[in-house]
């Protein structure tokens, strides 16, 4: 996809939606997941008093990927049990922009199908573009199934958001620097706005596209020392959108 079709995908099928806060809201999200997000990852945002958002391709449950062993069927029950939230990737982790739209509905339905079973819980309102990848007729398709979409551009949601493509920013330790997420959080309190990071593992020492136990920690850290306030991305949706005071 070239830039002005990124750009006009970007622009086109959206669900907006007008984010007032009056504080902002930081959310942590974890992509495919290895267990090492669940063991770590989960762990220490429970210290924070939090909790994240786990997206889950199901074809891969407890299979070797390039950021580690995925989590298991057993982990992943573990995991809802200790209220974390479990979204959606693709059934089998394919680019959803590459995939004609009966595949695509075929993967959602595998996804919720293997998650049902697994968790007994039938709502899986929230997906994640695997690569971050998306064109307009699967964002229009999948608007009609999910809640919520994020993708992978690099931004904070703030004044008209598009709940069909929410921006996020890499949690990725070859990218981090104290520096940056310091700033991040700064401008995410001073715009009121909703910060979405993301990652997949959380270990010592953590592939390309994870990030280390440290460097997640400090960024906890810095969170909880501001006045944002640390929600999954489902929580987030709901407080957002006040279902709760319905
Ligand atoms: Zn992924």
């Amino acid at each position: 996809m070239n830039r002005l079709t990124r750009l006009s995908v970007r622009n086109f099928c959206r669900k907006p939606f007008k984010l007032n806060l009056e504080n902002a809201i930081v959310s942590f999200t974890f992509d495919d997941f290895p267990d090492s997000a669940f063991r770590n990852g989960a762990t220490l945002l429970e210290s924070f008093g939090a909790t994240g958002t786990f997206y889950i391709a199901a074809s891969l449950l407890g299979k070797n990927g390039p950021s580690g062993v995925h989590i298991s069927r057993d982990e992943l029950q573990n995991l809802r049990e200790r209220n974390h939230h479990v979204g959606c990737h693709t059934y089998s982790h394919i680019n959803v922009d590459s995939i004609a739209e009966s595949e695509l509905e075929s993967e959602v339905q595998k996804n919720k199908d293997a998650l049902e079973e697994i968790l007994s819980e039938d709502e899986y309102p929230h997906f994640s573009y695997p690569f971050g990848k998306l064109s307009f007729s699967s964002k229009k398709k999948l608007s009609k199934f999910y809640d919520s979409m994020r993708g992978t551009h690099p931004a904070i949601n703030k004044g008209e958001i598009d709940l069909a493509f929410l921006d996020s920013v890499a949690l990725y330790e070859n990218r981090f620097s104290k520096i940056e997420i310091d700033k991040w959080i700064e401008r995410v309190v001073a715009d009121k706005g909703w910060l979405i990071f993301y990652t997949h593992d959380v270990q010592v020492k953590p592939s390309n596209w994870g990030i280390s136990i440290n460097s997640f920690n400090y960024t906890l850290e810095r969170v909880a020392a501001s006045d944002a306030l640390i929600l999954n991305v489902k929580d987030a949706y709901d407080f957002i959108t006040r279902k709760k005071e319905n």
